[in-house]
């Protein structure tokens, strides 16, 4: 099959399955994707009380990965004397069956329009660190081509864009790319994700990030794996620190 046919018949699907949400949705009104309750009419697909109940990690937290901290440290045990090629970690909410959920439907549900959302918190969340501040351009964690094919999107660029649309930063798209299709870090022992990732990034087009700061947009931060093999990348490839931010981060 040319990749045209399978582009239109992809679209075909889309067009098919956005009509019969349409159609369900004047059927059956719509429910909150976390708690599953009907949703009021100025909500959208997560009901207020939801968003509010969601925990936010506030300062203090460590310096390089963002746990939270007890107040007066500045950096978790887990990262004394390990280094990275990021320098600083800032996540929106702690992890938690609730936000799992939001990021379920967001990556694998098509729920798409939650970037707007997430994107307006994520920017919240970079004004206040002035290392975050400082930063003049953002690059989303990238997905490898066939897994964006078979999604038809990257959740982590639409964050990205919907940050940069808040701030009016520059998104830098097509600079980095996965070139190996790796497993899901999710379904490695924390050990192995290292493993998995190194070397899966390569920066194609440095000429939006030499000599600049970057914030890194992903999803989650689990253990750090996947953004230091990115950051490692632009890094290497001239940008001159790499900071990243995150919806959640498993505290
Ligand atoms: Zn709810
Ligand atoms: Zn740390």
């Amino acid at each position: 099959m040319t990749n045209f046919k399978a582009h239109i018949l992809r679209c075909g699907r889309t067009l098919w399955s956005d009509c019969l949400s349409g159609l369900a949705d004047c059927i059956f009104p719509p429910f909150c994707l976390v708690c599953e309750k009907g949703l009021e009419e100025r909500d959208h697909l997560v009901c207020g009380r939801c968003w509010s109940g969601f925990e936010i990690i506030d300062r203090p937290v460590c310096e390089v990965c963002g746990a939270p901290l007890p107040k007066g440290e500045r950096r978790c045990p887990a990262c004394r004397g390990k280094g990275f090629s990021f320098s600083g970690v800032r996540a929106a909410y702690s992890y938690s069956a609730d936000i799992r959920k939001i990021i379920h439907a967001f990556k694998f549900g098509r729920k798409i329009s939650l970037a707007k959302r997430l994107g307006r918190i994520l920017a919240f969340v970079l004004l206040q660190d002035e290392r975050f501040r400082q930063a003049e351009c953002m690059v989303a964690v990238p997905l490898h081509v066939s897994r964006q094919r078979e999604r038809g999107y990257n959740q982590s660029e639409l964050l990205a864009q919907a940050v940069c649309a808040e701030l009016g930063m520059k998104l830098v798209k097509d600079a980095l790319v996965r070139r190996k299709r790796t497993k899901p870090q999710t379904a490695l022992a924390p050990r192995r994700r290292t493993r998995n990732v190194e070397k899966a990034f390569r920066v194609t087009d440095a000429s939006g990030i030499v000599d600049r700061k970057v914030v890194l947009v992903d999803d989650v931060f689990t253990t750090g794996a996947t953004v230091d093999a990115c950051a490692k990348a632009l890094r290497r490839a001239g940008a001159v620190d790499v900071v990243v931010l995150t919806v959640t981060r498993a505290t």
